[in-house]
């Protein structure tokens, strides 16, 4: 198989879905694309390189579950619970590494990891079983293998956060952004000619900090219609309700599900 494979670890929003304590429609679903882990990506590139995108608290089961057995890296879209708090999970991908696991994220996000995991960071703690990560502060673009990754700046309340562009060995554009209400023009630019977008569509009434499904909707359609997963779900998405009212191009993701690119 060429080209770049992406399987969503989790798709749902902070609490994940089922909600603890909640009898809805979409909690007690036997559908399992209503059961939601907190979102997150990983990615194998056609070279071999493979990274995840968030570690959130249900990263250790989301591991086990894709049989994940190496990681080259991973990027930190933002400092969000629901997308840092398996940070320390990751120690059996440091295991192998001398240099420590790459950790890539902006500044502001690294000072927020070392702030929550300083254990981690400190160098006079280096016991061979505890997380070693290696950070890499993100400015603007770097390669993880042949795939060239940009930070893609989002506003989504006030923590800072960036959306990725991936840009494949094969030539594909891949867009992943999660946490979003709005995109500044900026990175809008930068949003041209995607063979795939991924974008927040978190319930179907606005939210302060989060796009809904409307908005991606029109964000998607503005950039031309490029093939659109939605993500980042709360437990007001019904999966099989609202597949039947996407438009074409769009398609809700799930846990579990694989794209090739
Ligand atoms: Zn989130
Ligand atoms: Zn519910
Ligand atoms: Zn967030």
């Amino acid at each position: 198989m060429t080209g770049m494979k992406i399987t969503f670890l989790g798709t749902g929003t902070s609490v994940g879905v089922p909600v603890i304590g909640c009898d809805c429609k979409v909690c007690t679903s036997s559908d399992p694309r209503d059961q939601r882990k907190r979102s997150s990506i990983h990615i194998a590139a056609s070279d071999g390189t493979q990274w995840l995108v968030d570690c959130g608290p249900d990263l250790r089961e989301q591991c086990l579950r894709a049989k994940l057995r190496k990681l080259d890296a991973v990027l930190v879209s933002h400092a969000h619970s629901d997308h840092i708090m398996g940070f320390d999970d990751l120690r059996p991908f440091s295991w192998h590494r001398s240099e420590g696991l790459p950790i890539h994220a902006l500044p502001e996000t690294l000072d927020a990891l070392k702030s929550a995991f300083h254990f981690a960071f400190d160098d006079e703690n280096r016991s061979p079983g505890y997380f070693h990560p290696h950070p890499h502060p993100i400015v603007d673009s770097f390669f993880l293998g042949e795939t060239r990754v940009t930070s893609l700046p989002v506003i989504h309340g006030n923590v800072v956060t960036t959306g990725f562009l991936f840009e494949t060995a094969e030539g594909k554009r891949i867009a992943y952004m999660s946490d979003v209400k709005t995109i500044p023009d900026t990175t809008r630019k930068l949003m041209q000619n995607l063979d795939v977008l991924v974008i927040d569509a978190l319930r179907f009434t606005p939210h302060p900090t989060h796009m809904c499904v409307d908005e991606a909707i029109a964000f998607s359609t503005d950039l031309n219609c490029p093939p659109t997963w939605l993500t980042h779900f709360t437990h007001y998405i019904h999966t099989s309700t609202l597949e039947r009212e996407l438009p074409d191009h769009i398609t809700m993701a799930h846990d579990t599900m694989k794209i090739v690119v």
